[in-house]
């Protein structure tokens, strides 16, 4: 354990070379600075981006009392007196967007449909398949329907002057929706996060090109695009730069010049070919360089200058990735992804952890976070048990595919048995 400033002046416990998962999360959060730049687009195009403001609602919605079902609506004071059936002269019609504007004598009813108005006197719908007709009468069970029973009141869903949606919201298909209702035709976001990234490895080939000797086709720079995409950040696709001191500071510079954060792949270990630690070292401030975590283990987070050194020309956020694609989409998940969504002026969302039964046994040493691929189902009963893929290589990109949770070992946490509870973290959802 060594003492560790942080650049922020705050001071850690921690190994900087394996610092606990949640101790390098928290620390990721204190160097962001969320983007405060915004831009006005239309709603069709506000999905997925952040709400710059609190949305007020400039209207009740719905803006009128209207009726829940297809049916007849009339005084709901009828039912109190009414013992047996009760029968109501028809006196009109109201459909939506079409109200009822006629007289209505004591003791009638107007034949309403999803949607329209209430009519003036009118506080009860009794559903079309509660009734009988009878030429231009229609009757029913006094007892089939309760008094206000159908009514959609004006404002239930939004009052005016309300907060319909809050700063930092990550716009989704119901907040789009719910945005037009209040005939909002155009928003105002943040401004989208830039985010660069590269590969690095003599190793790499780009897919469509033929793979010599020894050599690997690049996974991650396509993992992490897709995975940007899915974030709505501006992704800045550098591609694959070789192990070359030079060629590695020409483009972490590069990258540091056009975007507000940098992520790159491999060469972040203590190997030989290991050319991006080194560089990060001479060019950027570097706060830690590994985590307590499985997999993810070499993880370099800082700041990197586009002058080249620190303090010189722009700085952006510096995420060196571990080139195991496993552990690529691992640390992107548990450590980049919440820093980007908090750049972006993203609310906080934790991930819901659902406890699941173990159906085998785990093997884990306490002093380390891991994330293994599972496969977790719903039994019959309800309850969520998972089983690991097979392989947990952190090579193995297949056990992600295979997979659709984490299982979630916490740092302390030591071996499972089989029918221990464990924590998943779904890779899927619904919206
Ligand atoms: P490194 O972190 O550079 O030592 O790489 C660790 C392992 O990940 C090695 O087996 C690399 O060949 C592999 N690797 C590195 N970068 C990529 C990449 N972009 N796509 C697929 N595998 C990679
Ligand atoms: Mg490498």
């Amino acid at each position: 354990m060594t003492t560790h400033n942080t650049l922020s002046g705050c001071v850690t416990h921690y190994d900087p070379q394996a610092l606990p998962v949640s101790a390098a999360q928290a620390i990721v959060l204190q160097w962001v600075t969320p983007i405060t730049a915004s831009e006005r687009v239309p709603l069709p195009d506000a999905l997925a981006r952040v709400l710059a403001h609190d949305v007020i609602s400039p209207i009740d919605v719905p803006a009128h009392d209207n009726s829940a079902m297809d049916g007849y609506a009339f005084d709901g004071a009828a039912l109190a007196a009414a013992t047996g059936m009760l029968t109501l002269d028809i006196a009109g019609k109201a459909f939506a967007g079409h109200p009822f504007t006629g007289e209505m004598p004591p003791g009638a009813c107007v034949r309403i449909m999803t949607g329209a108005p209430m009519p003036a006197g009118c506080d009860t719908v009794v559903p079309q398949e509660n009734t009988r007709r009878e030429g231009d009468s229609v009757a029913f069970a006094a007892n089939a329907v309760s008094r206000s029973a159908n009514r959609r009141r004006k404002g239930e869903d939004l009052a005016k002057g309300r907060a319909a949606l809050r700063a930092g919201r990550v716009l989704r298909a119901s907040d789009i929706g719910l945005l037009a209702s209040l005939g909002i035709v155009d928003v105002d976001v943040k401004q989208r996060l830039r985010v660069a990234y590269f590969s690095t490895g003599d190793e790499l080939r780009t897919p469509g090109s033929p793979l010599d000797a020894g050599c690997i086709y690049d996974s991650n720079r396509y993992t992490l695009g897709a995975m940007l995409k899915r974030l709505d950040v501006e992704a800045i696709d550098l591609g694959m730069v070789r192990d070359e001191p030079a060629a590695l500071a020409a483009t972490l510079k590069a990258a540091a010049q056009s975007a507000d954060v940098v992520l790159t792949s491999g060469g972040v270990s203590v190997g030989d070919a290991d050319f991006t630690r080194t560089q990060l070292q001479t060019l950027g401030d570097v706060e830690f360089w590994g985590l307590a975590m499985r997999p993810g283990r070499p993880l370099a987070f800082g700041r990197i200058w586009s002058g080249g050194q620190p303090g010189a020309g722009r700085p952006a956020l510096l995420f060196g990735l571990p080139g195991n694609p496993v552990a690529t989409m691992v640390t992107f998940y548990q450590i980049v992804r919440p820093a980007l969504l908090a750049m972006a002026g993203a609310a906080p969302q934790p991930v819901p952890l659902i406890p699941a039964r173990c159906e085998i046994p785990i093997k884990k040493r306490p002093g380390r976070t891991e994330f293994q691929r599972g496969v977790a189902v719903r039994d019959s009963e309800g309850h969520w048990r998972v089983a690991p893929t097979g392989s947990q290589s952190s090579g193995a990109l297949s056990t992600m595919s295979e997979a659709n949770c984490f299982i979630v070992l916490a740092h302390e946490a030591a071996s499972l048995d089989a029918g221990d509870t464990v924590d998943i973290m779904l890779f899927d959802g619904l919206v």
